[in-house]
């Protein structure tokens, strides 16, 4: 049997029928999410200082980043942990991006704060621990505001399409899929990235997919050639953590890049994504 008949009750706007030709979203700087030119989404883990998130913001827009990430609302495991600087770190975001023409991404994690970070944000990210956090799910969808839609930490494809089409079903039609990696039963990385999943969400829906190698393997050592793998296994992007002194992070330092690394890892990536059909963006910033 070459066809599946869908459900009735399944993703019925998320799924590729619905859009053969691919859903393309866009930012404001030019950014775009599923066009030949593929995104490349980078920076710190938490915004820590202006200092921290400006140098950052410079490096990774002169190698080629036109999206800076950067968490303000940080879901941390402990309660003591750092919990991010909040509204400060969206104006901080903000100001650091718009001097290197970035388009910024930062995690909100409650419906009362949708407002605040859409108002300084130009895609908002859907965390892994909130993928199915229906009330968010509706209330980012009402937004109209690009999403990130990061997978959960133990959810089935189906389970991550149903949560996209919670967005699609409340007027949002910008979402990406973010493959961050799952739960196994090895620890030897932090989780299991299913890259997989790119070239399978292909074939089932018209959203674009992007692939985080940071969350997805926990051990910088990784990103680079995981990155380059979702590259060629045919990703619309990538988001990458990048810290000016990963060994001194506020959070997730042992998996973020360093400057120099990240440009190298830029460099391969222009090659690899040379080599199927796509481009990697022009810097928007020298230094
Ligand atoms: C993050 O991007 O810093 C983050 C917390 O991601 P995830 O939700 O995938 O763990
Ligand atoms: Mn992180």
């Amino acid at each position: 049997m070459d066809r599946l008949t869908p459900l009735p009750h399944a993703y019925r706007l998320a799924r590729r029928d619905a859009q053969p030709s691919g859903t393309v979203v866009m930012l404001p700087n030019g950014a775009a999410f599923g066009g030949e030119t593929v995104a490349i989404c980078a920076g710190p883990c938490s915004v820590e200082s202006r200092e921290q998130i400006r140098s950052t913001a410079q490096t990774v827009a002169a190698r080629g980043a036109n999206v800076l990430r950067g968490g303000a609302f940080k879901p941390r495991t402990s309660p003591y942990a750092f919990q991010g600087l909040g509204a400060d770190a969206l104006k901080l975001l903000r100001e650091a991006a718009d001097a290197c023409e970035l388009s910024v991404v930062t995690e909100v994690m409650d419906p009362r704060e949708v407002e605040l970070v859409c108002a300084h944000a130009d895609m908002v990210q859907i965390g892994a621990r909130n993928m199915q956090n229906f009330s968010l799910l509706r209330e980012v969808g009402e937004s109209g505001k690009p999403v990130l839609l990061k997978r959960g930490l133990s959810a089935t494809i189906h389970e991550w399409l149903m949560a996209a089409e919670y967005l699609l079903v409340s007027g949002n039609p910008n979402v990406v899929l973010c493959e961050r990696g799952v739960r196994s039963f090895d620890n030897a990385t932090r989780n299991l990235l299913d890259l997989s999943a790119v070239p399978l969400l292909r074939t089932l829906t018209h959203l674009p997919v992007i692939v985080d190698p940071s969350h997805g393997t926990g051990l910088a050592a990784l990103v680079a050639p995981m990155g380059l793998a979702a590259l060629a296994a045919g990703a619309d992007g990538l988001l990458v953590e990048v810290h000016p002194n990963p060994s001194a992070a506020a959070s997730d330092g042992q998996q973020s890049l360093s400057f120099e690394q990240f440009g190298a890892f830029m460099r391969q990536a222009e090659v690899v994504a040379r080599a199927v059909g796509r481009a990697v963006p022009a810097a928007t910033f020298a230094t």
